[in-house]
């Protein structure tokens, strides 16, 4: 049977994190360059893919390194049909001002303000070249305390109307999410979309725990909430999107395989859910393979997928105008011949 090409469908990308969506040829190339060791690639579950992560996060030293990753994720994302892209980036690994303990600093002779500014040029090159929008996640590593999170969340919030859109929490899930309450409830007030992670290496009390302390617009994962019936009707009742991402969850032991992947019970559920690929860096699978691997496996219409797509225009937090531009090419290429 013919489908629809799966590149050709226009959609927002939503649980990204800017270093771990590099190209492996580049993170390779700045470490020669950097005299740094090459960033090896072996985890198994996340509290040591979070010590993995901030090694290749290290290479990016100088501001033409930053601005140059960020141009081409830009450039990465048009190329598999993303219209509108939300990557995470956590201030602790910029700027010279943050006051997180034993965080890599980079880019010395930049603030926060300044690293921003560097990374809004690579993503204003990108959108020119290929008309893919960027909104940023400005997001805070919970590995790295709780000083400095306001902060981060006031920087936010300061940009908010200057290309940041969300404020995100990452990093190891065995902290919890209640000491960046205050954080998260600055970022709300000034209109920016709260995505913590949870539901991932925790369990559904990690989800109800960012539920309850931070008033998500969103979850990364949220996967592990089919574990609590009550939780599902939850998500689904105040539909709180879920940014999935089924290889990482495969690479991180979350799901044991494919086949057993918690995406089907979300969807029965009626929890809106977005594809996302977390870090293709580190787990190979780009947003479009992870579009197939879902369809493929579980057999999905090429509605089910125009579906999540529809999703992750309207949970995203673009402008309304890029979110109606999406949704209509969704439209169009449910109209379209099967090409594929
Ligand atoms: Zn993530």
């Amino acid at each position: 049977m013919k489908r629809r090409s799966i590149v050709r469908l226009p959609k927002a990308h939503l649980h990204l994190h800017l270093e771990g969506s590099a190209r492996p040829s580049t993170i390779k190339e700045l470490a020669e360059l950097e005299g740094m060791p090459d960033v090896e690639q072996t985890f198994s579950n996340l509290p040591e893919f979070v010590q993995v992560y901030a090694k290749a996060a290290a290479v990016i030293k100088r501001p033409e390194s930053l601005k140059r990753i960020c141009r081409e994720l830009v450039e990465d994302e048009a190329a598999q049909g993303v219209w509108y892209t939300e990557p995470m980036g956590v201030p602790q690994y910029l700027g010279n001002q943050h006051p997180f303990r034993g965080a890599q600093i980079r880019l010395k002779e930049f603030d926060t303000d300044g690293a921003w500014a560097i990374m809004q040029e690579g993503f204003a090159e990108g959108t020119r070249a290929t008309g893919t929008e960027v909104g940023l996640m400005m997001g805070i590593n919970r590995g790295f305390g709780v000083d400095g999170t306001v902060e981060a969340a006031r920087f936010a919030a300061r940009n908010k109307d200057n290309g940041i859109v969300a404020f995100g929490i990452a990093g190891d899930e065995r902290i919890p999410p209640e000491p960046f309450a205050p954080a998260c409830h600055i970022a709300r007030e000034a209109g920016l979309l709260v995505v913590p992670h949870a539901g991932e290496a925790m369990g559904p009390e990690s989800v109800w725990a960012a539920i309850k302390s931070t008033f998500p617009h969103r979850i990364a994962h949220g996967v592990r909430a089919v574990e609590d019936p009550f939780l599902l009707s939850y998500l689904s009742d105040h539909q709180i999107t879920c940014d999935v991402a089924p290889t990482s969850n495969l690479l991180l032991g979350v799901a044991q395989d494919i086949e057993l992947h918690q995406l089907p019970k979300l969807m029965d559920a009626g929890v809106p859910i977005t594809l996302n690929t977390d870090d293709q860096l580190f787990f190979g699978a780009l947003i479009c393979d992870e579009y197939r691997l879902v369809r493929d496996t579980f057999n999905l219409t090429d509605g089910q997928l125009a579906d999540f797509a529809r999703v992750s225009a309207r949970a995203s937090g673009a402008p309304e105008h890029v979110k109606q531009r999406i949704l209509k090419g969704i439209d169009a290429w449910l109209e379209s011949e099967p090409d594929e």
